[in-house]
């Protein structure tokens, strides 16, 4: 029984006690042999497969190669009798659990009788037949889209079709098991993820909430003007405004203008270095652009020492996030083909890095690309001071051939959602998290990172990576995107400038992000004392519940110390449970006099009526389960006395005691208080 309780733990999932119960339901393919299931020996020998139900005390064998439904049964401690015969159809157990958190309804008694469990009369589920039961199709689609699963989602094709195809998206439906089960068939992990609230952004629609608000809010921000060097850029309107997240799990929310295609320009910069590193790897590119931020405007005419026994005055681009270092990595791009080839090797790349989130955003305009290949001046410049410097690598061939690639590649069109899902394959470690295609090597993302956090933002990364601490990247055409490794990619789109070159609104937005959310990479908390909220958390008090609990354990073991920092550590040493039951409650009850001491020392003097005379669940004060266990008292004045038996001063007992005994317990002192026994209602 012991190994069944670990096992149950281990497989559990954030679903309803009947939802476990549920999931009882064998599956059993063509092939099975039921008997090769485990079964699980109870402490006093006899085996047991779960609530209620028993084997005989035989054991079966484990086969060597357990099938997948094996597997199942083994978690969930589960084995049919041997002489289980399929008269129902057969489900997989995922779709059982879902169905039944959906419709709230398990498999009664009988239905698993008839799969040949052999059961214990006594264990008869109440719930309704799952059999029996249906979901609404509405129901479901709308806790699909409140978890942040678009409809646009590529994995959800098949699901929408097919509910389309029963006229059950535009009309609610009710869904039996069957239905459920055909129509989850082709995605059943995304669902299974959505409804046990175990996606990356949990509490989706509450982060979606903020972000409305600061839209709102940032749209108020005129300041800015869009870049003029490029005349096409100058052009565009600058009211336009877009918010895009992706999760690494595929949820997705866009606010404002996020169809609208705009230019990337610079934020090409960190994917021409992906494709570079994928294409030659990481020595044959750092031989040709440094890693250190340059300090410097983004097309400063300037480059860094590096110096070669051959070429002592070489000098390479600082890094590859400012212009010198980009049109570096553009000259190592299939250098062997032809420019045209090279551009559509590009795009098919951005193509990969975006796709999943609807139809394709990508897109090109020549128009931009002919008028800054018409004033590139100073770009010209920067690349004849690189050739001059030896800086090429062995593949280079020619500056215009790299020149005119480096203002194609910037004249990239993308969407803020396109550039979100980008974004999220970056934080997905180079796996875009909708189609499942690896865009780029785990190793290589990990590369770019380091360099967008220092060096992404122009000549305001270092205020950047102090305020805001995420890997970005910044574009003249107004788009910011930025990377949370392993939780969400976001990109923000509004074309007016700083005079650095980044979009105004688009900092705005990250800086009153990271008011709210532990989203800085050097965000640091002391212990669980965490005031913002952490967007992978599963439940907005999941902290607090957790700092409760340490508090309260703490407690429980007379650990003063642990309290003490706790305490030092922001945390509330005086909040309740559940059960309304406080550090002072629990360290009364259990007699650490040391822990008592100190919860009642380090109270507020205002607070300490309060805190001694707080009501559990049940009735109960610090100062009853001081009394009632007998081992520790509070005196009147809130102190707590190293003394066994103290009479307590009826004043005080009266104080407290009036609150909250039950009018039979006599108050007058604990001397002849009888023990209030277990907690009464
Ligand atoms: N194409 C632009 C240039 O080379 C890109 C600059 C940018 O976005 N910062 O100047």
């Amino acid at each position: 029984m012991r190994l069944f309780r670990a096992r149950m733990r281990e497989n559990s999932v954030a679903l309803s006690d009947d939802t476990k119960k549920a999931a009882s339901m064998p599956t059993l393919p063509e092939d099975a042999d039921p008997r090769s299931s485990i079964i699980f020996e109870d402490d006093d020998g006899s085996s047991s497969v779960g609530s209620g139900a028993t084997l005989p005390k035989s054991r079966f064998q484990r086969r060597a190669q357990m099938s997948s439904i094996d597997r199942n049964l083994d978690a969930l401690g589960l084995a049919p009798h041997p002489d289980a015969h399929e008269e129902l159809p057969r489900y997989e157990l995922e779709t059982i659990q879902m169905f039944g958190s959906l419709t709230g309804a398990s498999l009664t008694w009988l239905e698993l009788k008839q799969l040949g469990f052999k059961l214990d009369p006594q264990w008869k589920s109440t719930s309704q037949s799952m059999l029996e039961s249906t979901v609404s199709s509405a129901f479901l689609v709308k806790l699909l889209e409140g978890s942040g699963l678009q409809r646009g989602d590529a994995r959800l094709t098949d699901f929408y079709g097919k509910l389309r195809d029963l006229d059950a998206l535009e009309v609610d439906r009710p869904l039996t098991l069957a239905v459920f089960d055909k129509l989850v068939a082709p995605c059943r992990d995304i669902i299974y993820l959505a409804i046990s609230g175990d996606l990356s952004i949990p509490d989706f629609s509450a982060f979606g909430s903020t972000l409305e608000k600061i839209y709102s809010k940032i749209n108020e921000i005129k300041s800015g003007a869009n870049a003029s060097y490029i005349p096409q850029l100058a052009q565009v309107n600058p009211e336009q405004f877009g918010i895009s997240v992706t999760t690494v799990s595929g949820q997705h929310l866009s606010i404002g203008d996020s169809d609208v295609p705009f230019c990337i320009q610079s934020c090409s910069k960190p994917l021409s270095y992906l494709m570079a590193l994928g294409e030659h790897g990481s020595a044959y590119v750092h031989r040709c652009v440094g890693t250190e931020p340059s300090g410097q405007r983004f097309n400063e005419m300037v480059l860094k020492d590096a110096p070669e026994p051959k070429q002592p005055s070489r000098r390479i681009p600082h890094n590859p996030m400012i212009n010198a270092g980009a049109m570096m990595m553009c000259s190592m791009l299939s250098p062997k083909l032809t420019r045209e080839e090279r551009l559509e090797k590009v795009l098919d790349t951005w193509r990969a890095l975006t796709a999943g989130a609807g139809p394709d955003p990508v897109g090109y305009d020549d128009a931009t690309y002919q008028s800054e290949s018409a004033t590139a001046d100073r770009n010209w410049c920067l690349a004849y001071m690189m050739k001059e410097s030896g800086a090429f690598p062995p593949c280079f061939t020619s500056l215009s051939e790299t020149l005119e690639l480096y203002f194609q590649i910037c004249s990239i069109l993308c969407t803020s959602r396109g550039m979100s899902v980008m974004a999220a394959t970056l934080a997905n470690g180079g796996l875009n998290p909708i189609t499942g295609e690896r865009v780029f090597a785990a190793d290589d993302v990990r590369r770019v990172l380091p360099l967008m956090l220092t060096c992404g933002m122009y000549d305001f990364s270092g205020q950047w990576a102090f305020d805001v601490g995420l890997p970005a990247k910044s574009g003249v055409g107004g788009c910011v995107f930025m990377v949370i490794p392993n939780v969400c990619g976001i990109a923000v789109w509004s074309p007016r400038l700083d005079p650095i070159g980044n979009s105004v609104r688009a900092v705005a937005v990250a800086q009153e992000l990271c008011r709210t959310y532990a989203l800085h990479n050097f965000e640091v908390f002391s212990g669980l004392s965490r005031h913002k909220v952490d967007l992978s958390k599963r439940r907005k008090n999941e902290e607090s519940i957790k700092a409760i609990a340490a508090v309260l354990f703490a407690a429980s073991h007379g650990e003063v110390r642990a309290l003490r920092s706790h305490h030092i550590a922001g945390m509330d040493i005086y909040a309740s449970d559940y059960d309304q039951r406080t550090a002072l409650h629990i360290a009364a009850a259990a007699g650490h006099v040391d822990a008592v001491e100190y919860l009642v020392k380090t109270a507020p003097a205002a607070d300490l009526e309060h805190i001694i005379g707080a009501k559990d669940r049940w009735g109960f004060t610090p100062l009853h389960e001081a009394e009632n266990f007998d081992r520790s008292v509070i005196d009147k004045n809130g102190q707590a006395q190293r003394r066994s038996r103290v009479s307590i001063d009826d004043d005080a007992a009266e104080r407290h005691g009036a609150l909250s005994l039950p009018p039979h317990a006599p108050l007058a002192s604990p001397l002849c208080t009888p023990s209030l026994g277990a907690p009464q209602p």
